[in-house]
């Protein structure tokens, strides 16, 4: 493939933009090579800048769960924008897509919209010291929760005591208030909390981790982090920002039957706008300004083009009941699709798999947590990428990311991807 165009827009690019991107993955830097710069897209596909055609197993690391530029979503955002595209003032739609959001997802009265799901699970944890008047929280290594200081943090040296920074900038007095854990690793929990008795406001974990690909929470794993919580007074945060309305109605709560005290959404909640919201039950919420202590707000947020966006997309969830069957299908299919493949070739491979989120690690042993998720091998994930990349198939320029499987694909679609899984698998 012929990538002249997008090599010399990522040139110019570079000149006034930090890294020629506004946000560091899509440079490739895990993979080596340039960025693709897209043109536009439609349903399963990706065109770029130079022509190519491409199938898109990103779709913008999760919000267009229904395809690209689906005609609902894309006709509401035009229909609003006629009217006006923001006004800093209360509209009708914000109480439509909370109270259809409400009634979705399991065990929630209230929802704050925002513009992000860095900022849903930054106000998220806000909310949970203000509210248990507690100011630590424990976050499991190798999950993501957007990029606020709070969550920029490593483990420190020993077993896991306090954090430290993992990017200049945040402060040691921002890293001392977070607490590393590793993830599907209960003993490792109830020891951080038996050494800081009373202290911890909130355990916040991604229910189906996605941010070091996908890894499943192990069989009971929610269910004692839930009863922990409980013994200690300590609020669960689910971030569902990747998870929310993608692996059920109600997300990872409906899956796995777990009431979380907060959850965090974005990406499919804004059906392609920027959108984020956080949600808890109203003792919980009602702690929020204008009617309770914690601060919160946002010029844009609520904004109504996000918000019929948003709509549309929630609304075509709710009303087609088969949806996440469908999704879990097709994603159960390219999996084993893949599995035959890789096997065939003897390329030594995990593959990780929940509802429509899936990850390929190219290790043979089990994924469950971040260490484990570093052990595969990145020399051969970089050829894989750059392999299927040119095969017309675009996964994310990352060992660490999930692939997003979209209602538009279709089963040709899929066959197409692994016969191209089949053609790189010769070159690993
Ligand atoms: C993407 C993501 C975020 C951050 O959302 P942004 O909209 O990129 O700020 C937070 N948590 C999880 C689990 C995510 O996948």
């Amino acid at each position: 493939m012929i990538y002249k165009r997008s090599s010399a827009l990522f040139a110019q690019a570079e000149k006034v933009i930090p890294g020629g991107v506004n946000s560091p993955v899509r440079a490739f830097k895990g993979v080596g090579g340039m960025p693709v710069f897209v043109k536009e897209a439609k349903g399963a596909y990706l065109y770029d800048e130079d022509g190519n055609r491409l199938i898109d197993y990103i779709n913008s690391w999760g919000p267009m769960i229904l395809g690209h530029a689906y005609k609902p979503v894309v006709n509401a955002v035009i229909e609003k924008a006629k009217k006006g595209t923001s006004f800093g003032m209360p509209t009708e739609i914000e109480t439509q897509i909370a109270e259809l959001a409400v009634s979705m997802v399991p065990n929630i009265d209230k929802i704050r919209f925002v513009n992000s799901g860095t900022e849903a699970c930054m106000s998220a944890v806000r909310l949970a010291r203000g509210f248990t008047g507690k100011d630590k929280i424990i976050k499991f290594a190798g999950c993501y929760h957007g990029h606020s200081d709070s969550f920029l943090i490593q483990a420190g040296s020993g077993a896991s005591t306090f954090g430290t920074p993992n990017s200049p900038g945040v402060t040691q007095g921002t890293a001392k208030d977070t607490l590393l854990a590793n993830y599907n690793d209960i003993e490792n929990v109830k020891q951080l909390i038996e050494a800081n008795k009373g202290a911890i406001a909130s355990i916040i974990i991604e229910p189906v981790a996605g941010n070091m690909g996908c890894v499943p929470p192990k069989n009971d794993f929610l269910k004692e982090l839930r009863d922990l919580c409980d013994a200690h007074d300590i609020l669960l945060v689910f971030d569902e920002v990747m998870t929310g309305f993608r692996l059920a109605k109600g997300g990872a709560q409906e899956l796995y039957n777990i009431k979380a005290d907060i959850v965090c959404f974005g990406k499919v909640i804004g059906g392609g706008l920027p959108v984020g919201a956080f949600a808890a039950r109203n003792e919980i919420m009602n702690y929020l300004a204008p009617i309770g202590p914690v601060y919160q707000a946002g010029t844009l947020s609520g904004n109504p083009l996000a918000m019929a966006a948003g709509l549309a997309m929630l609304n075509e969830l709710n009303n087609d009941v088969e949806i996440f069957n469908r999704l879990a299908d097709k994603t159960k299919y390219l999996h084993e699709g893949i599995a035959r493949v890789l096997n065939e070739n003897n390329i030594v491979h995990t593959i990780n798999r929940v509802g429509s989120m899936i990850s390929v690690h190219f290790d043979e042993s089990e994924v469950v947590d971040f260490e484990t998720a570093t052990k595969g091998n990145n020399d051969t994930f970089k050829k894989f990428f750059h392999g299927m990349l040119n095969q017309g198939v675009y996964i994310a320029p990352s060992a660490f990311e999930t692939w997003f499987i979209t209602d538009a694909l279709t089963y040709a679609d899929l066959d197409f991807t692994i016969q191209a899984v089949n053609v790189v698998a010769k070159t690993l």
